[in-house]
Order: structure tokens, then C-alpha cells, then sequence
């Protein structure tokens, strides 16, 4: 049951016992790509009369194989067959570069031109990549142990060169060895998972290259299996509600049959509204400021300023979110330790329809598009099932109608001041978001107590999950009458 999550382990390259000529090869395995791609769509789109045609929907098609005999010699093939000179000679402009990489970056290039990239002295080139991911098979990580090594570093990567290297007459891949700084820590977490791929990352601000390895791990099981004491354990659905101003909120449904203080969480965090705001409104000043014409003169000062602030604004954004998941894994695994929890939360999927355009406050309408809830529960779920939950114990389900309906009787409800609820066929009055979070987890029960077998659907991942998986959550019955 136990599903296996990609990690990212950063690494840093010992930057300062590189060489010049390493650096180089470094530039050029993530640089080169792009400047070829530039090239071919300039000769596409130079060539265009001879080498795109137009479907019948008026899409343009370019043809590779006309392509490939105006930009490539061929040197394999029969003496009579063979070209030996072609218009545009790629591999005279970037000798380094083998076939079968001219031939990808030729296919990304005719997808570029196809979908509508045209290459013009207005528009800036396809950006310098910075980034390159190199899969499994094309590099090796070694540890070398004191005894058999002199110099100072421990553990090399050694990156197979996608660039051909010529020894007499023929190409052959070189190894890049990059040494890396590994900490005790690094090396712990690389012993957790099996390293699946590499990318090579400079980092802008520090000059510096680093790795980032993608680890598969393999979570441990939080919860011990069940012929042990998992059974001993009440069961318990904690229905969380995302929210906008409150971030989230949290009901605890237990055998108990009342609501306490305990049961009920907010996930709050009254310091980042107010950051929040503050950043809003000085990057809303500035574009207003941009926006005017008048002074001429400092305006690339006001575009360098408002780069950067928007960059600030989104690491604060992050750090915020991670901080965010944080509190929220922390509580779900203290409700765990006393209880065979699932955790259901909803999906607002049909909330920016609903209240779009007309229905709801412009102010109400911007903070609803900017919020991220599909990110924050993905990060919610990778979180838990690292710390070793099941993925079925983690589900989302659609919150539509969850927070207009009573969550005693089930009748409509009607909001007579913001956050509150009050419904008037049986006079209960409760917080809007509590009643969502509760609605959530009730109606999460309700589809496991339907009379036919049925299977559970997770909306975020589409998986499904057979309700003998929830056999469990049957003595929580009693939530599902009027209370
Ligand atoms: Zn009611």
C-alpha cells in the first residue's frame, strides 16, 4: 500500500577546485541546447516556403526530412547518396555536438515553430538555459573510501558528455568528473532512496554550480500492521477545510458523540496577513507607477525594482506555504498517535466558477485566484505519505455544497454575519469553516455507509480505493444522524 515519493537532494560541486576547462564543459552541456534551437528556428523560418506546408485546419507542418538535407551532412551512407555539402552546416557551427543531439534539438525546434515561435529582432532569444537534467544511465556517483583516494574529496559524480570527443577519427563519450561537498547528513538521506536522475543547476546569485539528485524513497509505515495493535486504536476522520482568509480548519470526528475544544484546529498565521497585504500593496504601487509614462527616465529602475520585489514576494510566498504544511503534518501526526485517522480533505474545485465574475467582490475574486490550493495539497500529501501514511489514509474529496448545508440536519444554511452559519429549520448556529471541515468528513462517511460496495476516489491523484480499506471508520456511525 505504501507509495514511493521523489525527493530532491541538493548537493553543492566544490566550485572553487574546478577548473576553467571543467567550468566550460559544464556551460556548454547546459547551454548548448538552446542556441542550437535558436538556430534551427531562424533557418525554419528563413526556409519557410520550401520546407512548411499548411494542413487543411491551417496549421503549419514543417517537414524534417527537408529540414535535416539543409542543415546536416551525411557521412554514412552510400558514396552516391551521400551530402556533402548543405546550405546550412551545423555540425561546422557546433562541431562538438553529436547527430542524435542535433536530432533533438531539431524536433524541439520544429514543436517551437509549430505551435506559433517565430524568431524576430524584437523578441529576446530562447532564454540561456541554467538547468540541465541528465537521467540514470548517463552519469555514476561514486564513493571512493580514504584509503584508495589522496586528494580531499570523497565522493565524485562523473557525467557522461553528450558532446562527442574525437580520438583518432572516432567519437566517443568523455566522463565529466565533478567533485562534490557531501555532509554526513547527505549521505544519510542518499542511503534512504535510490537516486532516479540528476540535474545540473547554476545558481545566478552565487555563482556556483550544484546537483540536485531526484531520490525514490520508499516512506516507512507510520502505522504498525494490522494483526498488531492498529485495531486497538479508536477510529477518527479529520475533515480540513481550505479556506481564504483562514487557511485552513480542521473537525475531528470521533466515537465520541459531542464536539470538544480538542477536536476542533485552525491553521492561522496572523503575521503572514499582514505581510501579505503590505507586499501587495507596494508591488500594486509600483505597477501603477510603471504604468504611467512620464518619467521616462527612470523607468528601467522602476521595472529592476519591481523584478526583484516580485522575486522576494514569491520566496516569502513559499517559505510561508512550507511553514504552513509543516503545522498542519504536525497536528494531523499528534491526532495519529491517539487514533486511527484518515484524513480527508476538500477539493475546491468549482469554487472560482461559482463565484466568478459578478457574484462576489473584486478584492474576494483576486484573492481567490491567487490562492494555490492544488499545490498546497499536493505538498500536504507528499508530507504525510513521507512521514509514512498511507496514501489511502490521505484523501481528497469535492467540497461542493460542504459549507452551505447545515451540518446537523443538512438543510440550507444562511450566513447572517461573515463566518458564521445559522440554520433556521433547527436553529443551529456554527462557524462557516468549522461547518465546511465537518461537512467534509461527514460527507466522506456517507459514501462509505451507502448499502452497495463501493470505492473511494481520491480527486487529486484519481486513484480508488475499495471501501474495505475504511472498515474501520463503521463505529463513527453515529455522526451521520441529525445530532
Ligand atoms: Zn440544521
Amino acid at each position: 500500500m505504501v507509495e514511493d515519493v521523489v525527493k530532491t537532494l541538493k548537493v553543492r560541486i566544490k566550485n572553487e577546485v574546478l577548473t576553467t576547462r571543467k567550468k566550460e564543459r559544464l556551460w556548454r552541456i547546459t547551454g548548448r541546447d538552446t542556441r542550437i534551437i535558436e538556430k534551427y528556428v531562424r533557418i525554419i523560418h528563413h526556409n519557410r516556403r520550401k520546407i512548411c506546408t499548411k494542413t487543411k485546419n491551417g496549421k503549419i507542418r514543417v517537414h524534417r526530412g527537408k529540414l535535416d538535407e539543409l542543415t546536416l551532412t551525411t557521412s554514412k551512407v552510400k558514396e552516391e547518396e551521400r551530402r556533402k555539402t548543405v546550405p546550412h552546416d551545423l555540425k561546422r557551427m557546433f562541431p562538438y555536438c553529436s547527430h542524435n543531439e542535433f536530432q533533438e534539438c531539431r524536433d524541439i525546434a520544429v514543436q517551437l515553430y509549430e505551435q506559433g515561435y517565430r524568431p524576430s529582432p524584437t523578441r529576446p532569444p530562447i532564454k540561456r538555459a541554467r538547468r540541465q537534467l541528465i537521467n540514470g544511465k548517463r552519469f555514476i556517483l561514486i564513493h571512493l573510501p580514504k584509503e584508495k583516494n589522496n586528494t580531499l574529496t570523497r565522493w565524485w559524480v562523473g557525467i557522461r558528455d553528450s558532446l562527442d570527443t574525437w580520438r583518432r577519427n572516432t567519437p566517443y563519450h568523455q566522463k565529466l568528473w565533478l567533485p562534490l561537498e557531501m555532509s554526513t547528513f547527505h549521505q544519510k538521506e542518499l542511503k534512504k532512496g535510490r537516486v532516479k536522475s540528476l540535474e545540473l543547476r547554476y545558481k545566478r546569485s552565487t555563482h556556483e554550480w550544484w546537483v540536485y539528485f531526484q531520490l525514490r524513497v520508499l516512506p516507512p509505515s507510520f502505522y504498525p500492521t494490522k494483526e498488531d495493535n492498529s485495531s486497538s486504536l479508536p477510529s477518527a476522520v479529520l475533515g480540513i477545510d481550505l479556506g481564504i482568509n483562514i487557511p485552513a480548519a480542521g473537525v475531528l470526528l470521533t466515537p465520541k458523540k459531542k464536539l470538544t475544544k480538542k477536536e476542533i484546529k485552525f491553521w492561522y498565521n496572523k503575521q503572514w496577513n499582514r505581510i501579505n497585504h503590505r507586499y501587495k500593496l507596494k508591488l500594486s504601487r509600483l505597477q501603477r507607477k510603471a504604468a504611467l509614462n512620464d518619467q521616462s527616465g527612470k523607468k528601467h529602475q522602476i521595472y529592476r525594482f519591481l523584478a526583484l520585489l516580485r522575486r522576494r514576494y514569491k520566496n516569502v510566498k513559499r517559505a510561508y506555504i512550507y511553514q504552513f504544511i509543516s503545522d498542519v503534518v504536525q497536528t494531523i501526526e499528534t491526532y495519529a498517535r491517539m487514533y486511527d485517522l484518515f484524513v480527508v480533505v476538500g477539493y475546491p474545485k468549482h469554487i472560482r466558477e461559482e463565484k466568478g465574475k459578478g457574484k462576489s467582490t473584486r478584492n474576494f475574486r483576486r484573492k481567490l485566484h491567487q490562492w494555490n490550493f492544488s499545490l498546497v495539497l499536493t505538498l500536504l500529501r507528499r508530507a504525510l505519505i513521507l512521514r509514512g501514511f498511507d496514501p489511502h489514509r490521505i484523501l481528497t474529496i469535492e467540497e461542493r455544497g460542504t459549507s452551505s448545508h447545515c451540518s446537523r440536519c443538512g438543510r440550507k444554511v444562511i450566513r447572517p454575519v461573515r463566518g458564521l452559519v445559522h440554520c433556521s429549520s433547527c436553529g443551529y448556529t456554527f462557524h462557516s469553516d468549522l461547518t465546511g471541515a465537518m461537512n467534509i468528513a461527514r460527507k466522506f462517511l456517507g459514501v462509505l455507509f451507502r448499502p452497495q460496495g463501493n470505492t473511494i476516489t481520491d480527486y487529486l491523484t484519481g486513484q480508488r480505493f475499495s471501501s474495505t480499506h475504511f472498515i474501520v471508520c463503521l463505529g463513527l456511525s453515529h455522526w451521520l444522524q441529525p445530532q
